[in-house]
């Protein structure tokens, strides 16, 4: 029997988990991504599980040691710098890149191309046609949409979806040991740390640096400040008065706005933490945004990661989400005795209330923060065992979890 194809859009973590285990299932795969060069320079901390790594492995990816650091707890600061809280929630952390680039170099480069962009999708009863941007038209028996956020495979299958502004940006930065005193690297370098400015939240993780030697550490902040939607828009007017929408690249913020951040950071925070938002040389800016698919299949396209939910950040989970969406995927398919539609009623009913609950935790994390009237060491104790990927697979709904007969 002629192997079955799969047409993977997005060439992200998503997009290669997919490939990956999918090809281990005895699929065929071809994965598309829009980018021409690669994704390896992109992102910064993310903070992880052992799900992860297991998943890496199933991919057949052996986890190097660079693969992540351990994190030894969480320290909250007040204004002044004094310790104010501490908890004992171990982790490991690792680098968005760290994650792509042993997938990427895994996967065959004739099964990957770049600058290759869809542009719609046709369905049939039996299989899935992508039509690119230059104009190739490519069949498939599934078509897995891995293309992020903004994914136009589920706009195309549910128009009326669009991701929702949580009413928060994030000012974020990498910092590394140069940047930072000596004094303060086993702090940043070993710990999570926690600023409450009232309504806010600033935290700084561990990370390893994205490029270098096993166990060479750096830090990563997030600056999580309300900015409703006027707010978001000014913020991303550059200095010629050119408007970006709901985003704009680092180099093009008003270099006003940057020095009001640092003003700020040396107002409101931990001179700890204030020294992280001096310290680095690029601050990036980024509005937050939730998205809930009412469904992760229809007819023949699943959609994995971003495309499908995307929770705050709160929850560290995206790119663990993203694999475990991928393992689903291929465990529904390889299970399914009834065919591909089946297998995809089988992956919708065990991944679509995950990510629904997933969602619903960001937004119950992101809630907490802002609650200037909640009792703050109750708000602060909340927020510094809660935030994070720590419970987010023990505490996931049971549907998620159930095998679902087809
Ligand atoms: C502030 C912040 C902090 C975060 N922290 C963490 C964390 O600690 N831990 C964690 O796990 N996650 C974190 N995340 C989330 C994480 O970055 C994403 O969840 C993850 O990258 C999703 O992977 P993906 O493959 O689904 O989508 P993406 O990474 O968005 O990739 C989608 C890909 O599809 C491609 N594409 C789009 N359209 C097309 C098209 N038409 N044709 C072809 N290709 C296309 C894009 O070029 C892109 O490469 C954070 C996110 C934010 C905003």
């Amino acid at each position: 029997m002629a192997r079955q194809r799969a047409l993977v859009i997005g060439g992200s973590v998503g997009g290669l988990f997919a490939a990956h285990l999918l090809r281990a299932a005895g699929w065929e795969v071809a994965v598309c991504e829009r980018a021409a060069g690669h994704l390896g320079d992109r992102g910064t901390g993310i903070g992880t599980r052992p799900e992860l790594f297991a998943a890496m492995r199933r991919a057949g990816i052996t986890a190097p040691a660079s693969l992540g650091i351990d994190v030894l707890g969480r320290t909250g600061l007040g204004p002044d710098g004094s310790v104010v809280h501490e908890v004992a929630v171990p982790a490991v952390t690792s680098a968005w890149s760290r994650i792509w680039r042993p997938l990427r170099q895994a996967l065959p480069d004739a099964l990957y191309s770049g600058d290759k962009t869809l542009a719609g999708i046709e369905q049939h009863t039996d299989g899935v046609e992508g039509i690119f941007a230059d104009g190739a038209r490519l069949d498939a028996d599934l078509l897995v949409a891995a293309d992020g956020l903004h994914s136009s495979v589920r706009t195309e299958l549910f128009p009326e979806l669009a991701p929702r502004y949580a009413g928060i940006v994030a000012w974020r930065g990498v910092v590394a040991p140069h940047q930072l005193a000596p004094d303060l690297h086993e702090l940043m370098f070993r710990r999570m740390v926690f600023g409450f400015p009232d309504g806010e939240l600033l935290l700084s993780i561990p990370m390893p640096v994205p490029q270098g030697e096993p166990g060479e550490r750096c830090c990563h902040f997030v600056w999580f400040r309300p900015a409703d939607e006027a707010a978001l828009t000014a913020l991303c007017t550059d200095a010629s008065g050119r408007s970006h929408g709901r985003s704009i690249p680092p180099p093009l913020i008003r270099p006003e706005l940057i020095a009001g951040i640092r003003r700020d950071a040396a107002a409101l925070l931990a001179p700890q933490l204030a020294a992280l938002v001096n310290g680095t040389a690029q601050i990036i800016l980024q509005p937050i945004f939730d998205l809930e698919a009412p469904r992760v299949a229809a007819g023949r396209v699943a959609l994995v990661g971003d495309a499908a939910f995307v929770a705050r950040p709160h929850v560290a989970s995206g790119v663990m989400k993203a694999a475990l969406d991928a393992e689903a995927l291929a465990d529904a398919l390889a299970a399914s005795s009834g065919g591909v539609d089946a297998a995809l009623q089988r992956y919708n009913a065990q991944r679509q209330p995950y990510g629904a609950w997933l969602v619903e935790r960001g937004r119950h994390i992101g809630a907490t923060i802002a609650d200037r009237k909640a009792d703050p060491t109750q708000r602060i104790e909340t927020v510094m065992r809660e935030y994070g990927a720590a419970g987010v697979v023990r505490d996931q709904p049971i549907a998620a979890r159930v095998t679902v007969s087809t």
